[in-house]
């Protein structure tokens, strides 16, 4: 099942206390592309500048990934820095520079339109309504977001929020969108706006799933040294649709398999900066690791 994906295409500026990447290729749409593609084929739209290096990304093209939609701009890509401390639960934005992005709006090529499982990446709001509006109904869209856009464009966003079945989002940002401080009814309420699925994350302490008949706690794996958590939440969201997608499902027991999914593939993501980590796995590295996590989970 194809998958389409809209979202930042970014050079970041990574500190942690495991180093200093000053040219880490991430953004939203290319973690998530990273992350889905070991599971089914993704297409991307979004736009570069000229400084952008596309061999960077060359393992995406040999992994299914089309970038047909991906407009390069005179100008310079987008770029976020960020700074993570100690506690790697935290992290100081310290710019976002959005360059090429600042002006972008999102075309969605004609061959892209009937996508069936569409993931409305961490970008503007009013650019996501965008696309919403230029796709023929798609069986599943899922939405991510960030602080930056719950504080800057809320309004909005919640109108992005009722026209989608799935919202993935963690807890700081659920409390920061609806003032409510309980994971539970702070998913109750934004699944009263809308989505029939509501997805928090709790960083290294898993997920939890919600639905009108279904809650499931899922537990993350546990990941021997985190070096960048850059990129875990676009890559849980492609952990999670790619899963959907490669089974063709969306059933109760699928959903749950597709989170825990989710929490895997970002479970990679951490080990490296940018991409490095997920560039290299399979299909049968996850399995391997959700054998594990099942084991540890069971009693
Ligand atoms: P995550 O760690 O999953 O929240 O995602 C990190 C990625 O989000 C980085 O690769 C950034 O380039 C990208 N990013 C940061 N800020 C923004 C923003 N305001 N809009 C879109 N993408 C962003």
């Amino acid at each position: 099942m194809s998958i389409l994906v809209v979202g930042s295409i970014a050079i970041d500026s990574v500190e942690t206390p495991y180093g200093k990447e000053p040219n880490a290729y991430g953004g939203s749409a290319l973690f998530f592309s990273a992350a889905a593609s070991p599971f089914a084929p993704v297409s991307v739209v979004g736009v570069v500048g000229n400084d952008f290096d596309f061999a960077e990304i060359d393992f995406l093209k040999s992994r299914n990934v089309n970038f047909d939609g991906v407009k390069v701009e005179d100008g310079k890509t987008f770029r976020w820095g960020g700074k993570y401390h100690k506690n790697m639960n935290h992290r100081d934005t310290l710019f976002t520079d959005l360059n090429v992005f600042e002006t972008f709006s999102p075309q969605i090529p004609d061959a892209y339109r009937s996508s069936e499982f569409l993931f409305l990446a961490n970008i503007h709001p009013q650019l996501q309504l965008d696309v919403l509006a230029q796709v023929d109904k798609p069986r599943l869209t899922v939405l991510d977001t960030m602080n930056f856009w719950i504080s800057g464009a809320k309004s909005l966003l919640m109108e992005v929020v009722r026209q989608v079945n799935v919202l993935i989002i963690n807890d700081q940002e659920s409390f920061e969108l609806t003032g409510i401080p309980n994971i539970f009814e702070s998913a109750r309420a934004l699944m009263q706006e809308g989505p029939e699925v509501i997805i928090i994350k709790k960083g290294e302490h898993g997920s939890v799933l919600l639905t009108k008949d279904d809650v499931f706690l899922a537990q993350a794996y546990p990941v021997a040294t985190v070096t960048d958590p850059t990129g875990a939440g676009d890559s849980f969201a492609g952990g999670f649709v790619g899963y959907l997608a490669a089974k063709n499902s969306l059933d109760k027991k699928t959903l749950r398999e597709a989170v825990v999914n989710g929490g895997i593939v970002a479970s990679f993501t951490v080990e490296d900066f940018s991409f490095r980590r997920l560039a290299q796995i399979t299909e049968k590295d996850v399995h391997a690791r959700t054998k594990k996590l099942k084991h540890m989970v069971t009693f």
